[in-house]
């Protein structure tokens, strides 16, 4: 067998994680303030939110991605789609100021949500180095 399905059963066999509650935010079935969909992603609002903009863009089937780690490369499409649509929608948030995306790994990282999010943070001077 070659590649791409090795790398497929590769992430399934890694990444054995449970349903999160972002699930029942795809489906609708909890509440969420929706800022932007497509058929491949959703973007929220961050429900604590950390600044005055907090979004999160999210993949509608998370697809093995429960932490960036499981990344193979046939995510790489969906990857790249998750970047831009949190760089427009940053823009669209925030135009000429700036944005920080980011996306937290395990726990030393505070990942609490173990399906891939991208956060999209604005609206104020953030600080370098993140805590
Ligand atoms: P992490 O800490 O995993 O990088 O980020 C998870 C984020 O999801 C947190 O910022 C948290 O506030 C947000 N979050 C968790 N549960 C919900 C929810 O039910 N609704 C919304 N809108 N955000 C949530």
């Amino acid at each position: 067998a070659s590649g791409r399905w090795d790398s497929i059963l590769y992430a399934g066999r890694q990444d054995t994680a449970e349903r999160t509650i972002f699930n029942m935010i795809i489906s609708k079935e909890i509440p969420s303030e929706i800022v932007y969909e497509d058929d491949r992603c959703l973007v929220f609002k961050d429900i604590n939110p950390v600044a005055p903009v907090h979004m999160l863009v999210i993949p509608k089937r998370r697809e093995g991605l429960s932490q960036l780690r499981h990344s193979t490369q046939d995510h790489e499409y969906i990857l790249g789609h998750l970047l831009r649509v949190a760089g427009e929608q940053g823009k669209a948030a925030l135009g000429d100021n700036g944005f920080r995306v980011v996306i937290n790994d395990g726990a030393d990282a505070g990942q609490s949500v173990f399906h891939l999010h991208v956060h999209v943070i604005g609206g104020r001077e953030l600080t370098w180095p993140p805590g």
